[in-house]
């Protein structure tokens, strides 16, 4: 009987292993026509200043309005977007967006940096830079109020290639950050070597702070020493508690960004929650 059922639990799996590939190779197809017909969308999660409680960032994050299927992680069709030379078509998408959004909210009176992310392969693409710069044109945003989040990966494939994009960027006045700093084997030598202006500490790290042992919180205070040598500061990602909000602060970050704050929101919502907060930053965390 144990074998029996040991054979139907392999089926069961196989047969989910099949499903999730048909369905997988299904959503890399209609993913070209979405990007055209509309269907992503931007989240905006507020990041935090945290000298001030002030919230005067966010970062973009892209989601699939699916007919069918109904709001899309990221995480279930970017994979996709790699794989088709989706990327750069995408990245263009959320770069105009992102843009024409951030610069609206400046005309309506909210002033924010916002945060988009690049994949690691869009900036292999060499286009990146004419990419930005034509965001940048159409919306008639600052450039100082674009931060590209990039992670390690992108800039440790093709190190010389991509010291190039950054001063590029960095000249066009667009700030750097590096995402997920402490989830991957961070290199600092190639740290040291680009132009970054903020350090995303990745929410595993910022998780672990509220553990006894301490060597996150070791791990954190390190990360902070490092950015003030670089001359960047840092934010904390993924912060989902009251304590790890005020650990955060006194080991000496920056900024902070998680669930504990808000999470993701559409970009109406996400104006009236400035407002609220505004009016009374310390109080207000976790604005719904
Ligand atoms: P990321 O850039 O590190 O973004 C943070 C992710 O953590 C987001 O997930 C956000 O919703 C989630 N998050 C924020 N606060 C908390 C928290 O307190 N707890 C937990 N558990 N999670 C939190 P999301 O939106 O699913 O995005 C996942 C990843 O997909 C992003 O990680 C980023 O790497 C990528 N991504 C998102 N939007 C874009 C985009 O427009 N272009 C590209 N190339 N990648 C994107
Ligand atoms: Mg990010
Ligand atoms: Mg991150
Ligand atoms: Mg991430």
């Amino acid at each position: 009987a144990a074998k029996a059922a040991g054979r139907n639990r392999v089926r069961t799996f196989t047969t989910d292993l099949r499903y999730a590939a048909e369905r997988k190779a299904l959503l890399a197809g209609e993913l070209r026509t979405a990007i055209d017909a509309g269907q992503l969308v931007l989240h905006y999660q507020p990041v935090m200043y945290l000298p001030t409680g002030e919230c005067s960032g966010v970062e973009a994050l892209v989601r699939w309005q699916h007919p069918e299927r109904g709001l899309l992680p990221p995480g279930e069709f970017l994979p996709a977007a790699e794989r088709q030379d989706l990327v750069a078509p995408l990245a263009r998408w959320v770069l105009g967006e992102a843009t024409r959004q951030t610069a609206e909210w400046s005309r309506r009176g909210l002033h924010v940096v916002t945060g988009v992310n690049i994949s690691a392969s869009h900036f292999a693409t060499g286009t990146l830079v004419d990419d930005v710069a034509e965001a940048l044109a159409a919306a008639g945003l600052p450039a100082e109020q674009l931060i590209l989040e990039l992670t390690e990966t992108s800039v440790a494939d093709e190190p010389e290639r991509a010291a190039a994009q950054f001063a590029a960027l960095r000249r066009s006045g667009v700030e750097v950050s590096i995402d997920d700093f402490g989830s991957g084997w961070s290199s600092i030598s190639q740290l040291i070597n680009i132009p970054t202006g903020v350090i995303k500490i990745d929410r595993s790290l910022v998780a672990g702070i509220e553990g006894r042992e301490g060597s996150a919180e070791a791990a954190i205070a390190a990360v902070v020493g490092l950015a003030a040598a670089c001359g960047a500061r840092t934010l904390a990602e993924g912060v989902e508690t009251a304590e790890q909000l005020a650990r955060a602060a006194a080991l000496g970050c920056t900024f902070a960004q998680g669930y504990h704050i808000a999470r993701p929101m559409p970009a109406d919502d996400l104006e009236r929650w400035m407002s609220v907060w505004r009016r009374a930053p310390h109080l207000s965390p976790s604005v719904p």
